[in-house]
């Protein structure tokens, strides 16, 4: 489109204007490329019609906003320019839910019934408009929950408990954070844990029942539901990790390689040889005791 000058801003502004207004003054008031576009955002002065900030950039359509109560600065009328911009943009780009799961759990293998589930919510995103749409993504938020509740839950948890109810998934995330993360070290953790759990279960729930939820709830809903996921199989992948709770007897390192593995005849591990990158230290961890 090549660079806008004064007479394109000037020219634009008079025709877009309601009052038949003449342009006084037109100026560059400021530049961004924060978000890999250049945009300019100018200053002009009308003589009947106030004042405007005028955006515009290299790939960006050209658009004004009143100086004043909502756009008093460069910034604000930058921002909400191009958030216009991104939204009509995304809208044209392909959706992938898949895209939305892996970023929010940092590429986290997900079990398959959990990641269907999330891949249908993430994609109900996509064409959420009305007030039952966004329910229903409360609704099948709920249903997801429950199913990490069974995912996570195992009976022999309880211990002496009595057995939570089988769509109870506040007990049986309980239980699970109680058996896997235990111990005082993990104290925090588990309060930490239990709380965002809680909060997520009780989101899911008011949003199934709100009668004035936006896209940005369910929005919210669903990245709450998909990082609750992540954090409960960053919880079992740590478990079968036993080497991520090593570290090297010399220096402390955690950059550890396995050398060997060895298993008696059943495959059962008795013990593994590491080696540290940092200072090449080998030792064993023993697991027989
Ligand atoms: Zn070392």
């Amino acid at each position: 489109m090549g660079k806008r000058t004064y007479e394109d801003v000037a020219k634009y502004v008079e025709w877009q204007s309601q009052h038949k207004c003449k342009v006084v003054s037109a100026k560059p008031e400021q530049h961004f490329d924060d978000l890999g576009v250049d945009v300019t955002v100018w200053n002009v002065k009308t003589d009947t019609d106030g004042a405007w900030w005028v955006v515009e950039g290299d790939t960006v359509p050209m658009n004004l906003y009143p100086q004043g109560a909502y756009y008093f600065g460069t910034d604000e009328a930058y921002s909400f320019h191009m958030g216009i911009m991104q939204r009509m943009q995304a809208s044209k780009e392909q959706y992938n839910p898949d895209d939305y799961i892996e970023a929010a759990t940092l590429g986290a293998e997900i079990a398959p019934q959990l990641l269907r589930k999330l891949r249908s919510i993430a994609t109900l995103i996509d064409s959420a408009t009305e007030i039952e749409d966004f329910q229903s993504i409360g609704v099948q938020s709920r249903e997801t929950l429950i199913e990490l509740g069974n995912y996570i839950y195992a009976s022999h948890m309880a211990c002496d408990q009595e057995q939570p109810q089988a769509s109870n998934f506040k007990k049986k995330a309980e239980l699970a954070i109680q058996f896997y993360l235990n111990g005082s070290d993990n104290a925090d953790y588990r309060s930490i844990i239990k709380k965002m759990t809680e909060a997520t279960w009780d989101y899911a729930n008011k949003l199934t029942h709100s009668s004035s939820a936006t896209y940005y709830e369910a929005s919210t809903c669903i990245s709450l539901c998909i990082s609750l996921v992540g954090v409960y199989e960053n919880i079992l992948q740590k478990i079968h990790d036993p080497i991520s709770q090593q570290s090297c007897p010399a220096c402390k390192s955690k950059k550890l390689t396995v050398d060997n593995i060895v298993a008696d005849e059943n495959g059962k591990i008795n013990a593994i040889h590491l080696m540290c990158e940092e200072c090449e230290n080998s030792f064993v961890v023993d697991f027989t005791n």
